[in-house]
Parts: structure tokens; sequence; C-alpha cells
């Protein structure tokens, strides 16, 4: 690992180019407008990025459809297609000090995190997916005799892919990698903050042998581009990762336009529960804080609300305040760093104002002050609000920061309908020493993951996603394979 100044130093080396990647080339946008890309840990501008519009949408969906029909990628046999979804994946390896630098300077991510997180782990994904597409069959019907029916699984065409900022390269690729795998053509759509990573994989995508077109990047504003592509009639689909608020647009855009099909992972409110047997409190407090402050809290699955069971509730706040206020809060680009900023200035003023309002809420509040001497507004203190009603507003907002609210119950039911008590259901987690409490609870619990004596258990073999309002459908596992294909049924009579 390259230390603070030998990461600053490849940082100020750094020149993205900024530009579109449309069609298998780079290009400026269609008005020549651009926008720039902020580093929230310094104020500096990285890059002027292409600010795209419709015209540009209309250019890459255009794109992406031609290549689709000549069948250079979507009828490609299985393991050329594999092929060229491993190299990129080498491509990913090959280039990781520098897509890791862009995504932690893009989005204030730590270094650590990114070196050995985000860009491994979105290869990782992508080699998963490369050597699954050549095993999975298709079907042929009971029909009776006389008669041959096949079911097969045929790609959708073209997809949108409309991402957020906290993890931008690997969000990306947990849409792409099972998208493309099928034949499918990508039109991806990175968040106005962190477009730099996407558009360096529009490059890598095409130096490792991916047809023209097939994956298109298109940057600019959501309203504008990512609306765009949600009401274009030409889109098959839409997989969507962002919030419930603009979750909600897409299933409006679809319904206006022409009923594309749309996936959507929204936002949580997952809740930690706490049960009174459990024995090791210091793990568990290192599992609480782990599961809220990983990326500054800027995570979709984040445990932001701890229900503990009354008999440990005070052992265990002592110990979660404790490990609180020593998180170092500051350089990202400093491997010894705990937590980096928020993305930006207008993220960590919105986390600041609902803190200020939970406040009232809470017994305390301890932290969510600004960082001192940092040298941006965007470094916020992890901050712990103790003893929150459940139905106050910060116990059911999503605050997609460094925040914890807990929530102090009697009984096992009463954990399990406060747990339960958001219109959210993404993730949970559970800690306790009971085998049965952990499966009866494990089973009461709704969510789309809950992690057992552990934190935040994710693995591509198995599925992401949510119910309620962190929305449908799932990321990872053979699952996403399923949803950019549809069937189709070839019923041949020979009798
Ligand atoms: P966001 O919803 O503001 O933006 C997500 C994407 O949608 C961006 O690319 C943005 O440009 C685009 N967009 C914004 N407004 C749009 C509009 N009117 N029409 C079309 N597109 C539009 O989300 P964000 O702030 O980038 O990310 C934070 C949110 O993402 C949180 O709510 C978080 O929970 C959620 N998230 C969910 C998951 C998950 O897997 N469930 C993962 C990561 C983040």
């Amino acid at each position: 690992m390259k230390t603070a100044p030998e990461w600053a130093a490849a940082a100020a080396a750094q020149r993205p180019a900024g530009l579109a990647w449309i069609d298998g080339r780079p290009v400026p946008s269609s008005s020549g407008r651009t926008r720039p890309t902020v580093d929230p840990a310094t104020g500096q501008v990285i890059a002027e990025v292409a600010e795209c519009d419709e015209r540009d949408v209309d250019l890459a969906v255009d794109a992406a459809r031609r290549a689709f029909l000549s069948g250079s990628w979507s009828r490609q046999g299985p393991r050329d297609r594999a092929a060229v979804l491993s190299r990129l994946a080498d491509l990913i390896l090959a280039n990781l000090d520098e897509l890791a630098l862009l995504d932690s300077r893009d989005g204030g991510k730590r270094i650590v995190d990114t070196t050995a997180i985000d860009i491994p782990g979105s290869a990782a994904i992508l080699r998963w997916y490369a050597e699954s597409l050549d095993k999975v069959y298709g079907e042929v019907a009971p029909t009776g005799p006389g008669d041959l029916a096949t079911v097969t699984r045929e790609p959708l065409g073209v997809i949108a892919a409309v991402v957020p900022w906290n993890y931008p390269l690997e969000m990306a690729i947990w849409k792409l990698a099972p998208a493309l795998a099928v034949g499918n053509s990508v039109v991806l759509k990175p968040s106005e903050e962190t477009p730099l990573s996407a558009l360096r994989l529009g490059e890598l995508a095409t130096e490792a042998g991916l047809p023209d077109g097939v994956l298109s990047v298109v940057p600019g504003d959501g309203p504008v581009v990512g609306q765009a592509l949600g009401r274009h009639t030409d889109v098959d689909a839409v997989t969507f990762t962002g919030s419930t608020q603009v979750g909600k647009l897409f299933q409006l855009y679809a319904g206006e336009s022409n009923m594309k099909q749309v996936w959507l992972e929204c936002g949580g409110k997952s809740a930690v529960v706490v049960l009174d047997d459990v024995t090791d409190l210091d793990a568990v407090a290192a599992g609480v804080t782990g599961g809220i402050f990983t990326n500054a809290g800027q995570v979709c699955s984040a445990t932001s609300r701890l229900v503990v069971q009354r008999g440990v509730a005070e052992a265990l706040t002592e110990r979660l305040l404790a490990r609180t206020a020593a998180i170092t809060v500051g350089n990202p680009l400093d491997p010894a760093t705990d937590m980096g900023p928020l993305v930006s200035i207008g993220q960590a003023t919105q986390v600041r104002s609902l803190l200020t309002d939970g406040a009232a809420e809470a017994a305390a509040l301890v932290g969510g002050e600004l960082e001192p001497g940092a040298a941006t507004e965007c470094f916020v203190r992890p901050a712990v609000l103790v003893d929150v009603a459940p139905t106050a507003r910060i116990a059911q907002t999503e605050v997609f920061g460094p925040v914890l609210v807990t929530h102090v119950v009697d009984t096992e039911e009463e954990a399990i309908a406060v747990a339960n008590g958001t219109p959210y259901a993404l993730a949970a987690g559970l800690w306790t020493d009971d085998l049965r409490r952990a499966h009866r609870v494990a089973a009461a619990l709704r969510a789309g993951t809950v992690s057992v004596n552990c934190v935040d258990a994710l693995d591509v073999s198995t599925p992401f996603g949510g119910f309620g309002l962190s929305g449908y459908g799932r990321d990872l596992s053979l699952h996403a394979m399923d949803k950019f294909t549809g069937l189709k049924t070839t019923w041949v009579h020979y009798g």
C-alpha cells in the first residue's frame, strides 16, 4: 500500500479526460457543455466532465440498439462473451490504483476501501458472471409426443443502468456484469457526483474487446439524462440504484412511455437487533459501529438503527460511544484514516440538518459536528442519537450519513416490531448467542438480507435487494441474470 504522500502525488498527476463514452469512442457532449467534478476532501476540481443531454442519450441508445441487432455481442457464443468479460476484469485489476484513486477522489472514499474492496470486488463480480454465463441451460417443456417446446432465456435488448455515488464503479458493475453476460447492450448513467471511474470503464471495456455500442457511458444531470433514459421508447429495461424518491420516478417514466421493465434498488433504514443474551459486547459494539460508519454511513444497507434489549443496553451504549469518539475523520488518501468526508457539501448539510432535528427527539446526541480543522465542510464526525422514539422522524428517514439512532426495548417481540417498523426493508442485523432465538428472530425480520452475528453480509453468490420502499428485483447471484432476460417458448410440432 502506498503512503499518504505517495497517493497525493499520484492524485496530482492524474488527469481524467472527462469525455462521455459513446459507441466505442470518447466524445464531448452534444451541447459542448461540461460540469466540474469536485474532490470533497480538498474542494478542488478533478476534471470537467461532459454534461450530456437527451441528444447524447439518443446517440447512445441508438448505438446500443444497432449493436444488439447486429448480433456482434448478443449472438456471440457464450464462451466468447465470457472471454471478453474476463479480459475486462483483468484490465480493471491492471488499472487498480488508477480506478481506486478516481473513486476515492471523486467520492471522498477511503483509499484503503477502494483498493481493497471496490475495485477488486468489481473485477471479481465480472469474473463470476463470466464464469457463470455458459452454465445456464434452457428447458424442454413436458408437452407430450409430437411436439417439442423449448424454453430459452433471451436478452431483453437495451438496458439503461442508472447508479448512485457511494460505490461508483462497483454499483455500475453490479448492473452491467449480469446484463452484458446474457447478451444485452447497456447504457450506463453514473452519478453526477462520481462519473470518472465509469468513463474509464467504458474505455477499458472497448480495450477488452466489447464491440462498439454495447456499452456506452453518458454522464450528466439526473433529471435530464436519467429521465431521458427512463422515458426512452427504445430502452427495454431500467436497472436503478438510488433513492426511493427517484426510484418512484422511474416507475412513472416507464408507465408514461413504453412500459419498460424497471428494477429498483432503493434506500433503507436498516435495523440491527441486539438481544440480551449476548456475552461479547465488545464484538457487538465493533459490529454495530462497522455496520453504520463504513463508507461514512453512505451505504444503502447501513444498519442505522440499533434496537437493543434493556438488559445489555447500557453496557453496549457505553462501548459504542467510546468507539465512536475514537474514530479518526480525515484525509481519505491516508491509509490510517478511519472515515473520510461525505460526498459533497450538499450531502453534509443535509445530514447535519437531520441531526439537528433528531437531537430534539433523543435523550442525547454524541458527535455529528464538523471535524475541526478539516479542509472542507464535508467532514462530519460520526454521530449517535441515544434512545430515540421509534416513530421519530430521524428514526424513520434515511440519513445516508454516519448517524446511528438507538432504541431500547424490553422483549424479543418488541425488538422485532421496532426493527420492522419502517416502510423500508433492505437489510437487518441480529446479534444473539442463542441459536434458537437466532433462527426465530431472523425469520421474523422483514429484509432482503439478515446478517446474524456478522455485519452487512454480502457475496456475489447471494441476491441483494429489498422489499417495500427499498425496491424490488435483486442484484448479484444468478437471479440477476434472470431479470435481464425474458423467457421465450419455441414450439415445434413434428408429430
Ligand atoms: P439519487 O436517487 O439521487 O441518484 C441516483 C441516480 O439517479 C443518479 O445517477 C442520479 O443522477 C439519477 N437521478 C437523480 N434524479 C433523477 C431524476 N429526476 N430522474 C432520473 N434520474 C435521476 O441517489 P444518490 O443520492 O446518488 O444515492 C443515494 C441513494 O441511493 C440512497 O437513497 C441510497 O440508499 C441509495 N442506494 C441504494 C442501494 C441499494 O442497493 N439498495 C445502493 C446504494 C445506494
